[in-house]
């Protein structure tokens, strides 16, 4: 599991025990074909800790959250060689219909996976990319 770390305070509020700043520790998993995000505070003067442990969008800072995820470690990036996966166009389509993407998005997202890539956070591209691969479709991730 990546971790990185969030130092914030507007995000978490003071320390519940003392008052005190917190800093946050922000980290991304998968769990089954899940993404989790693990976000943990620690006060810096009295050490009392919190963890929260969700999916996107139960957080109320989650752009925050992913956006300082990809700030410290980078956009992956999940491609799929168009020659390679011919005739399965299909399953890739009804992968990303699956997963809640509109028909243009989903359209947008084929095109985009057999060009130039889908860039995403490592864990939201790892979820992906196994989705993908149990319909059969040869992907491949890039830092
Ligand atoms: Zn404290």
């Amino acid at each position: 599991m990546r971790r990185t770390v969030l130092t914030c305070g507007d995000l978490g509020g003071p320390c519940p025990r003392c008052d005190g700043a917190i800093s946050l520790h922000v980290a991304e998993t998968v769990e089954g074909d899940r993404l989790l995000w693990i976000v943990t505070s620690r006060c810096v003067d009295c050490g009392h800790v919190d963890e929260m442990r969700d999916r996107p969008g139960v957080f109320d800072f989650d752009s925050i959250v992913r956006q300082t995820l990809i700030d410290r470690v980078g956009l992956t990036r999940l491609r799929a060689d168009p020659a390679a996966n011919r005739g399965l166009r299909l399953r890739a389509l009804a992968v990303f219909r699956k997963r809640g993407a509109t028909v243009a998005e989903t359209a947008d997202a084929c095109a985009a996976l057999t060009g130039d890539g889908l860039a995403g956070t490592p864990a939201e591209m790892a979820i992906l990319a196994g989705q993908l691969a149990a319909e059969g479709i040869q992907v491949t991730l890039q830092p």
